[in-house]
């Protein structure tokens, strides 16, 4: 596999955006995340959607079955806190539950982003909890935790699947959806692109490991000494400072 630094929550340059920036900002951010999550292969066809919460306490989403490489800033959509309409000529994303509960139970979540990346979607298809083959699922997870859990299966776009994703993801960082795909939030729509991309590359090093017979996982006591470790050393994880 490519060399490539595994700790550091690779991020886009121009990122760093929270929740007190400009509807207008935040709609060009969600088109350039949305279009990045293609480019970085965490996408494929319409799968997914990328929201964040707007300064007002609105959210701002992707709509709903649009190719990401013809979404512009003026077809994303504005809904209120509780997902009814506000601004906008599109139907929001089929998720919309999902990111209005997953808002709606965390404060301290500015963006939101949905895959239906391979390998996080093949182990959530297996229903298999991604394991700490690598000191990464520290960011993903809370203390406490090890591993990256998945949500029970309920069918997609309905109440049903979006209280099961919250009711799972507690006060982690990222879960799996049950044959469907994978979440990431964080308190910006950059970070929450960068921990997309390690829940990708946790399910993938999992993946590949079990091929060799299987990884020695970390614990969670070693995942909290991570996080101390990543304190220490913040320019290990730029993400986290947005
Ligand atoms: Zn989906």
């Amino acid at each position: 596999m490519p060399d490539r630094p595994t700790v550091v929550e690779v991020v886009p340059a121009a990122s760093g955006l929270g929740m007190s920036d400009g509807v207008a900002t935040v709609r060009e951010e969600i088109v350039r995340v949305a279009q990045l999550l293609r480019a970085r292969g965490l996408a494929i066809g319409t799968s997914g959607n990328v929201g964040a919460r707007l300064a007002d306490g609105r959210i701002a989403i992707t709509p709903a079955t649009m190719d990401y490489d013809d979404i512009t800033a003026d077809d994303i959509v504005i809904v209120e806190a509780d997902g009814s309409p506000s601004e906008g000529h599109r139907q929001p994303s089929s998720e919309l539950r999902i990111h209005v509960e997953i808002f709606g139970a965390r404060p301290d979540v500015g963006g939101i982003v949905h895959s239906h990346s391979p390998y996080a979607t093949a182990y959530a298809a297996a229903r298999r909890e991604v394991p700490a083959v690598h000191y990464v699922l520290a960011l993903l997870v809370g203390p406490g935790r090890d591993t990256l859990r998945v949500a029970p299966y309920a069918t997609f776009g309905t109440v049903e699947l979006a209280r099961s994703a919250v009711a799972t993801l507690g006060s982690d960082n990222a879960l799996l959806l049950a044959n469907h795909g994978a979440i990431a939030v964080a308190g910006s729509l950059a970070t929450a692109l960068g921990r997309a991309e390690r829940v990708e590359e946790l399910a993938m090093l999992a993946w590949r490991a079990e091929h060799l017979g299987g990884a020695t996982v970390l614990d969670a006591e070693e995942l909290d000494r991570v996080r101390d470790q990543m304190d220490r050393f913040p320019g290990q994880r730029p993400a986290e400072s947005f």
